[in-house]
């Protein structure tokens, strides 16, 4: 569940006390909610865009902003992870769970240029201020939450997944709506006045 705003369909769970209920119930009344004519009006889209949501563009480094000196890379111990650094200045990312995280958390710190939200090639936000962007992207994870929500009570059930790589795949989406609303704050919060409603 999402960390600290409640959506709607969050709020609805809770009330009607959902995760008591059997797997089977909590299947139906998550299908009837995905389903439910308020669900639909919340949600702006289910397409996101086209490409592999696994992989993200990495930020240049600030101390050579010409060249590309930042790489990720990839550490196979008992568990496997990631991180990014620059070639030139050796700043870099503690080791983090995904190639994703490690990307994010890299483009996120002071070390990088920082990115626009509108160069994220997902969830057409170049569309978008940062108020609307910010209200698309909650609504859009809210739908990412509840689709994963529903594959994890199938897989209990011991139904397979919707298709190969569908849960990595919503997963990375997150991954990326998360940081992208991250960008959005910061610019919220850079220009309040030019954004206040
Ligand atoms: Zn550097």
């Amino acid at each position: 569940m999402s960390n600290n705003r409640l959506s709607p369909w969050e709020s609805s769970y809770r009330e009607h006390k959902v995760e008591s209920m059997s797997l089977q119930e909590q299947l139906d009344w998550l299908q009837t909610t995905i389903l439910s004519h308020d669900h639909h009006s919340r949600t702006p889209t289910t397409f996101y865009g086209s490409g592999d949501p696994r992989v993200a563009h990495i930020a240049r480094c600030r101390c050579s902003p010409a060249e590309d000196t930042v790489t990720i890379h990839t550490a196979r111990m008992a568990v496997t992870t990631y991180n990014v650094s620059c070639k030139t200045c050796e700043k870099k990312t503690p080791p983090l769970a995904s190639a994703l995280k490690a990307v994010f958390a890299w483009n996120l710190s002071n070390n990088a240029i920082e990115p626009n939200y509108r160069e994220i090639p997902y969830f057409a936000l170049v569309r978008f201020d940062p108020l609307g962007a910010k209200d698309r992207l909650e609504r859009i994870i809210d739908d990412i939450q509840l689709r994963l929500e529903i594959s994890a009570v199938k897989r209990r059930l011991g139904e397979g997944p919707i298709s190969r790589g569908y849960d990595d795949r919503l997963h990375a989406y997150r991954e990326h709506a998360q940081y992208a609303l991250s960008l959005v704050k910061r610019e919220l919060n850079q220009y309040p006045a030019a954004n206040s409603a």
